[in-house]
This record gives structure tokens, C-alpha cells and sequence, in this order.
């Protein structure tokens, strides 16, 4: 992944990362401003260069608009509880990537909300610019450039708030549906089921104008321009379908695997094994967390000695406390979990089905005391320690 992108700044302490299929759109955004939009609107005429000097301060204006965008989502999240792990400007736009899901609807809500709302925000904000200074109504060369900045970044940012309010998933107005039918069934994977589908329909909406982009091209005889819009929206489409579907499938699979453990755990306590004497459900941690996060989070409502390490019920290691105090504080803001967790091996699991015996043979020769356990298919469902075996004799 890292030779496709690169860290350009770090803004309230989230990484900015730049991924390498940006660069084509953010040239072409400054090229189409440039060449036609900005051409078609100064009377009279600009000297090209003089163009591309405001073209490329449009962009970069744009751009931060995107950046603000998906920093209000970060900011919201983060008072909600969930780190954020950096925020990617790529070639659909930007994406603020969280560590862990917003845990009730409310915050998901706001979550998703906080994105458009400041879009919104600076939408009015340059729409204010734009009347000021016409107000003042100087037609210097500066006037004309602050005119033309305010006028493009107040309409570009409306459409961006727009655009993603459009209620489906993966876009923010999907997130808010689900959040609120979430609220209303109590029910998250049928909210995300809907929401999906109203994120399926909107990208074959899209799809579909592309087509009919192809047609009117033919019919107006404009048809390269059209072809080239067409493919975009295609593009658009294809991607939102896809993400829209595996936001709904990665969900699918957490809460069957939470249904299975539910439904299993009185079949495994079978006097004698492992699932007799076991702790379930435990309590797992983010391999990605920081150590100052677990901190502050996990370890201020648990404290335990021991955390199995773990995403989507899969096992990455095991975290000691003890072994987490030997990290020194100046460390905490800098260390994740898998930098400080013993790293999963065999002898920090065991079958749920394993017999006793076996389990206290495999703590003795484990330096933590501690066992993860895992079903048959190698998904976390528990947790064991000696004091879990004597508890139960
Ligand atoms: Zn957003």
C-alpha cells in the first residue's frame, strides 16, 4: 500500500494521506478550470497564465473543501469515541477511514451528518464573500479573482453536500438513513440492508444517465465529451454499488458470527472442556487502537489482565497488561496494540472443545497464564485463565 500513497500533513494529529490516483483528478480539475470554465466567465479574456493562477487557487480551495469535509466527520468522531485513523484524498473524493463503527445510532448520525453540514457551512460562507465584494463592487483584477473563487466554491460545495446527502450507502445520506432506522427498528443489519439498497438503486441511477449521456451525444452529435462524462459516471456508479454492498456483507458477517456465538455457547458448555469453564462473550481490542486509547477507553470500563486482540472475531494476538506497563508513557500516543501484543501463535489459543486438562497443561507452559478460545472455525469466542479453571472445580 505505501509506495500508492503518501502523507502530505497531519491536521489535529490525523494523518492527510494523498493516494496516487488523486494527482490525474486534481490535474484534470485544474486543467478544465483553466481552459474552459474560467475562459467562458472573465469578460474580457484573461491571459492564459493568468487563468491557471486562479485555476490552480481554485483547486486548492476546492480540495481543502474536501479535506474540511471529512474532517468534520473526524472531529465528530473522535468526541464520539472512535479514533480516526487518517484521511484519504483519493480519486472519488476523500475518505476519513475510523477505527471501530460508531456504537449507537445517535452517534452514527452525527457522524455522518457532520460532513454535509460543513460542506453546507462553507458553502454559505463563500456565498457571503461573493456578495461583499460585489457590495463593494471594485472590478480590479483581484476583485474578479476573490468574485470567481467565491462563486465556484460556493456552488461546488452546495454539490458536494448534495450529492452526498443522496440517502444510500456508502454516501454520508446513507449513513444517516441507517442510523435512523436503526433507531426505529433496533435493528442494525436490516437498517443497513434497506440502506444498501437505496445505495444500489442511486449508483444504477447513475449508471444509467452515463447511458443516456452515450445517446444524447449521438443525437447531439457532441458525442466524445459525452462519451468522456459517460465513462465517469460509470466509473461513479460501479464504485458505489460495490461499496454499498460491502459495507452490507462486512455487516452481514460480524452479526452472524455474533448470532453463532449466542446460539453455540450452550452447546460447548460441555462439562469437562474448555467450553465449560470458559469467559464469554470477552472483551476484544483493535489490533489498529492506540495504547493511550485503550487507556482512556477499554481499560478505564474493563480492567482485566488480559485482552484478546481481534477484528471481525479473528484473532491477531494477545495483550498483557502487565506487559503493557513496561510501555513508557511518552509512547502511548505513538504505540498501537499490535506493536506492544504478543503476536498470535499457538500457544495462546485453544478449541473451545479441548479438554480441560489439555487447557491447564497449555497455561502452565504459557508465559501469560492465558488462553484465547476459538471454535472450529478458528473465530474468537472466548477467553480462559487459570483462575477460570479453579473457579469452576
Ligand atoms: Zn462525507
Amino acid at each position: 500500500m505505501q509506495f500508492r500513497q503518501f502523507q502530505v500533513a497531519r491536521i489535529f494529529g490525523i494523518p492527510v494521506i494523498i493516494d496516487y490516483s488523486w494527482i490525474p483528478v486534481a490535474l484534470l480539475h485544474v486543467w478544465l478550470l483553466s481552459q474552459f470554465w474560467l475562459p467562458a466567465r472573465i469578460r474580457p479574456a484573461w491571459p492564459i497564465w493568468l487563468n491557471l493562477i486562479l485555476g490552480l487557487a481554485i483547486s486548492g480551495l476546492f480540495f481543502g473543501s474536501v479535506l474540511a469535509h471529512e474532517l468534520a466527520h473526524s472531529l465528530i468522531a473522535r468526541l464520539e469515541g472512535i479514533r480516526i485513523h487518517d484521511i484519504q484524498l483519493h480519486i472519488f473524493g476523500g475518505w476519513a477511514r475510523l477505527v471501530g463503527e460508531p456504537r449507537t445510532a445517535m452517534a452514527e448520525f452525527r457522524v455522518a451528518i457532520a460532513g454535509p453540514a460543513s460542506s453546507f457551512i462553507l458553502s454559505l460562507l463563500f456565498a457571503a464573500g461573493l456578495v461583499s465584494i460585489q457590495l463593494i463592487g471594485s472590478r480590479n483584477l483581484g476583485a474578479i479573482g476573490i468574485i470567481e473563487t467565491c462563486y465556484y466554491l460556493m456552488w461546488a460545495n452546495m454539490l458536494l453536500a448534495m450529492f452526498n446527502l443522496l440517502p444510500g450507502l456508502p454516501l454520508d445520506g446513507g449513513r444517516a438513513l441507517r442510523a435512523i432506522l436503526w433507531h426505529r427498528r433496533k435493528d442494525i443489519l436490516s437498517a443497513t440492508r434497506t440502506a444498501k439498497r437505496m445505495g444500489v438503486g442511486i449508483a444504477y441511477m447513475i449508471i444509467s444517465y452515463g447511458i443516456f449521456l452515450i445517446g444524447f451525444g449521438l443525437y447531439r452529435g457532441t458525442l466524445w465529451q459525452d462519451f468522456m462524462m459517460a465513462v465517469w459516471f460509470f466509473v461513479i456508479g460501479v464504485f458505489l454499488k460495490n461499496a454499498a454492498e460491502s459495507d452490507y456483507r462486512h455487516r452481514e458477517q460480524q452479526h452472524a458470527h455474533e448470532q453463532e456465538i449466542r446460539k453455540n455457547v450452550e452447546g460447548w458448555r460441555v462439562a469437562g472442556t474448555v467450553g465449560s469453564v470458559m469467559q464469554s462473550p470477552v472483551i476484544t481490542v483493535l489490533p489498529e487502537l492506540k495504547v493511550s486509547e485503550f487507556i482512556d477507553t477499554v481499560l478505564a470500563e474493563h480492567r482485566l489482565t488480559h485482552y484478546p486482540v481481534a477484528r471481525d472475531g479473528r484473532l491477531h494476538g494477545v495483550l498483557s497488561l502487565e506487559r503493557l506497563r513496561r510501555v513508557p508513557r511518552e509512547d502511548w500516543e505513538r504505540k498501537v496494540i499490535e506493536d506492544v501484543m504478543e503476536p498470535i501463535s499457538e500457544t495462546y489459543f485453544i478449541s473451545v472443545r479441548a479438554s480441560i486438562d489439555h487447557a491447564e497443561r497449555k497455561l502452565k507452559s504459557n508465559p501469560l497464564g492465558f488462553l484465547a478460545v476459538i471454535d472450529g472455525d478458528g473465530f474468537l469466542v472466548g477467553a480462559l485463565s487459570a483462575a477460570d479453571i479453579e473457579l469452576a472445580v
